[in-house]
């Protein structure tokens, strides 16, 4: 255990590499954070993980993605401060994802129309107003949910920390939007 626990999974550190006649070498690391207190708990971990594999499934291999290395690690960093419900905290790594790729689908206006959102539905990877969904298949949300999501969106890190009154969205339905968020990026590769 040359490195101890510093090149353990999700320990962020500036790492010094150096090359060999064949092959990169691995000279020192400097930790910065271990995420030990996220390793503490199970379901926290596994949606870690779950964000890790997206990383690589859904980003091209060999290709640096430098703009979402700070979505990763201050969506971690949410995770393990506990501070928000980890089936937000998911929707929100997500969204964010995608409003980087310019992808994000807009929380407040209507896809078809352009209206401000109250009550809408989520289809296909947008939010329609009643107008504009009709025949169209998705998830209704009540205008709370609907705002529930944005604010968890665009809050700032330390706001989102900072947030008062909890979310009253349910989990299974939060869940089945962020999974909607996954499906537009696997549609892309
Ligand atoms: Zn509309």
């Amino acid at each position: 255990m040359r490195f101890g626990g510093a090149t353990d999974p999700l320990v962020w550190g500036t790492f010094h590499i150096y090359r060999g006649p064949n092959r990169w070498y691995l000279r020192d690391v400097d930790v910065r954070k271990d995420f030990l207190p996220l390793r503490k708990h199970p379901s926290r971990i596994r949606r870690a993980a779950e964000w890790a594999a997206s990383l690589v499934k859904y980003t091209l291999p060999g290709h640096a993605s430098d703009d979402l290395l700070p979505i990763f690690y201050w969506s971690l960093c949410v995770l393990e401060s506990g501070r928000l419900r980890e089936d937000l905290a998911g929707w929100r790594f997500y969204w964010r994802w995608l409003r980087n790729w310019g992808l994000a689908p807009d929380l407040e206006r209507c896809q078809g129309c352009g209206v401000p959102l109250g009550e809408a539905l989520f289809s296909e990877g947008s939010f329609f107003c009643a107008q504009c969904s009709g025949g169209r298949q998705g998830l209704r949300l009540s205008g709370q949910d609907r705002g529930e999501l944005f604010a968890v969106s665009v809050l700032g890190h330390e706001r989102v920390l900072a947030m008062e009154g909890l979310p009253g969205i349910d989990p299974g339905k939060a869940e089945s939007c962020t999974r909607m968020l996954i499906r537009t990026l696997s549609d892309r590769m």
